[in-house]
């Protein structure tokens, strides 16, 4: 042919310029697109042959990356369909686009999203290159070798040239800013990352070997890539050593996984891929780099947003799909109708596998439990389709280790843990060696305690309550026993008005000073045989304070004091004891303050009852401040007798200390004053 000279047909002149600097962090990706093109034409031959519509030897397939420094050029070379000179007119120098410019200037700096919406793939390569040199024979018969070259503008040559083997080299001259690309290991570098698992061997360079104190060339080529990576092959074919060997592959220097699935369907969307569980436990960060996308084998991202659900990325592995749209926005992709099919198919494929070996292996799952509970309760806590499959299958484990499933559960919790009103309390200790005590009791008592120690415990909880019928979730620790569960006929609390005015005092005003934290007497008629004194902590308060930990907008409720219930249990002979030592030491001097206090009280009451309109004159006011002075006085009067009085009780002392000691509450001085006054009790 005579030489053929030419203006490349793009309707915009500057589509050069753009490709070359807006584009600049995704340089590297040109690579990725000529040995794309170059697979393809090679896949493209085969398929011929297969057909019989080539019917010559397809000898050496391999595709070759090369470097030569010398000469400043990068060659990609295969042995596919090549092209002529109207394929180049037709495939190569007609880029079909319209309203090019209005997209440029949106996708300016996505160099992904422009190179794919043109099919640009091979343009890409000025990103790098000053010249790019196609040299090209057709597979055709009789075809003429043909060679093409642009310096980056729109103007091309392209004549007849000598090529001896069938295919394709495209050569590209490396511009100056971009000297990298004549590195071997860049571009070793590069081809692990794209090119590892596509389906013609890949080579570029040679095997090295140690010889004489350093690493030489072989003349063994090196290939990147393995050409059957494991997700194209049948699950039947495979075994379980097979799934961890490629695993780490993936994933050097991890633990083995858990489990995987191996993904593949080819209808309504053609999607293959193996998703491994890896071991989380609880460091639970939502890394979104770890499951990674392939499109036919080329390697596409690790950014999977969108794709699967948001739960999901806590797994790893490869998904393949040529029906996601990749060159599109990730807010687009959310929307797109397949890719939705696609993660709904996911999220289906997952919750199956983990029904099924929670039906086949029971005792397989439990031992993996720990692992992929938190997996299954954010899946459970972010996705409505993903909680309803797991609710069979989720399990919940009990202080002693057992599991159970939620049904399991309920039937073994019904009989004993249903409280008067028909409701279900599930009982749960989120640190069962501070919470060892109220455990204990509660075991006693023949109740089931669950262990809800992980992280999102706290939102699963708030979700069972309110996916579970009549249920409700207590902490062990947030009443005494007898009140976790409220049942029928309670017994009452014997004790007079005075003794509990004087035993709630003697108690509020001996408890030590604890940081942050209030205390508020009440008085329970339990178990002879329980503790004396329980503290609690209201269920409510606590959860809110727990959230509040962990999310910013509730600090308010991290600043409120603790507020403590300090439980005097009236049956204990302790306390039996004490309430009848302060009556003896205390009755006769806090009854005629008593009786003070109600008299004034009944004037003041009187006096109101009495005024005009409901309104206290001027003089009648007066008197009545008086009065309450004198009623404030006469209780001042009674704490400090009180007050003095406990002050001189080591029992006292002794059972609150006690109460706080089994709640990890009692420190410094408090403590070594607990200690000290322990030694002398034992001295009597
Ligand atoms: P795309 O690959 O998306 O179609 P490209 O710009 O990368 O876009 O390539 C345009 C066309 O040029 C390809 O579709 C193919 O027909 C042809 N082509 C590119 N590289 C080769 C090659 N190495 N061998 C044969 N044909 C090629």
């Amino acid at each position: 042919m005579s030489q053929q000279k030419g203006t490349i047909g793009v309707t915009t002149e500057n589509i050069f310029p753009v490709i070359k600097k807006f584009l600049y962090s995704d340089h590297e990706i040109f690579l990725r697109e000529l040995v794309s093109n170059a697979i393809d034409a090679t896949q493209k031959l085969r398929t011929l042959s297969s057909f019989g519509e080539f019917k010559g030897e397809l000898g050496d397939m391999n595709v070759r990356v090369s470097v030569d420094k010398e000469s400043g050029t990068l060659t990609v070379s295969d042995h596919g369909i090549g092209m002529t000179a109207e394929d180049i007119d037709k495939y190569i120098n007609q880029i079909a686009f319209s309203g090019a410019e209005e997209f440029l200037a949106k996708y300016k700096d996505k160099a992904e999203a422009i190179i794919g919406h043109f099919g640009l793939g091979f343009y890409s390569a000025f990103m790098v290159a000053k010249k790019v040199e196609i040299r090209s024979l057709s597979y055709k018969e009789g075809a003429e070798a043909v060679k093409w070259e642009c310096d980056g503008s729109p103007e091309y040559t392209m004549e007849a040239t000598e090529k001896a083997e069938r295919g394709t080299d495209i050569i590209l001259y490396i511009d100056e800013d971009n000297k990298e690309f004549l590195e071997q290991a860049r571009i070793d570098t590069l081809l692990k990352k794209y090119c590892r698992f596509l389906p013609v061997p890949v080579i570029s360079g040679k095997e090295q070997e140690w010889k004489d104190g350093k690493y030489v060339d072989t003349d063994r080529d090196k290939v990147i890539n393995a050409t059957e990576p494991l997700w194209t092959r049948k699950p039947a074919d495979l075994t379980d050593d097979d799934y961890r060997k490629f695993y780490h592959e993936l994933y050097p220097g991890q633990e083995d996984p858990l489990f995987w699935i191996h993904l593949n369907v080819d209808y309504p969307f053609n999607l293959t891929g193996i998703l491994y569980f890896p071991k989380i436990k609880n460091n639970f960060d939502i890394r979104k780099d770890r499951i990674q996308l392939y499109c036919n084998q080329v390697y596409v991202t690790d950014s999977v947003e969108g794709v699967v659900p948001e739960f999901m990325m806590l797994l790893q592995g490869v998904i393949d799909s040529p029906d996601i749209p990749l060159n599109v926005s990730r807010s687009y992709l959310q929307s797109d109708t397949a890719v939705k099919k696609i993660s709904g198919y996911i999220t289906k494929k997952v919750a199956d596998r983990l029904d099924s070996i929670y039906k086949n292996d029971r005792k397989e799952y439990e031992q993996k439990w720990d692992d992929i509970k938190i997996f299954i309760e954010y899946g459970m806590l972010t996705d409505d389709k993903f909680r309803d499959v797991a609710m069979k299958f989720v399990l919940v484990q009990d202080t002693d280790h057992k599991y159970y499933t939620l049904d399991e559960y309920k039937t073994l919790i019904e009989s004993t843990q249903t409280d008067k009103e028909g409701d279900l309390v599930y009982l749960y200790a989120t640190d069962p060696v501070a919470q060892y005590n109220y455990i204990k009791a509660a075991t006693d008592r023949g109740y089931n305690v669950l262990l809800m120690d992980g992280q999102l415990d706290s939102h699963f909880i708030s979700m069972l309550e309110s996916k579970l019928e009549k249920s409700r979730f207590v902490r062990v620790d947030s009443d005494v026993v007898d009140n976790l569960i409220p049942k029928e006929n309670k017994k009452d609390v014997d004790l007079t008005e005075q003794q509990r005015n004087i035993l709630s005092t003697l108690f509020r005003t001996t408890v030590p000073k604890v940081d942050k934290a209030e205390f508020l007497v009440s008085f329970e008629a339990l178990n002879p045989d329980a503790n004396p004194i329980l503290i609690t902590q209201n269920e409510y308060m606590r959860r809110m304070k727990d959230m509040a930990a962990m999310q910013p907008g509730m600090a308010f409720y991290g600043e409120l004091p603790d507020s403590y219930s300090l439980i005097v249990n009236t049956e204990s002979p302790v306390i039996k004891k004490i309430t009848a030592d302060a009556d003896n030491a205390l009755a006769a001097k806090v009854t005629p303050l008593d009786e003070t206090i109600k008299a004034d009280n009944d004037k003041i009451k009187a006096m109101r009852d009495g005024a005009k309109d409901g309104k206290l004159s001027n003089d009648e006011q007066g008197q009545v401040t008086n009065l309450e002075q004198n009623v404030e006085h006469a209780r001042n009067e009674q704490t400090k007798l009180i007050r003095e009085y406990g002050a001189e009780q080591p029992l006292v002392k002794q059972v609150l200390d006690l109460a706080l000691l089994a709640n990890g509450l009692l420190k410094g001085e408090a403590l070594s004053n607990f200690i000290a006054r322990s030694v002398e009790l034992l001295k009597k």
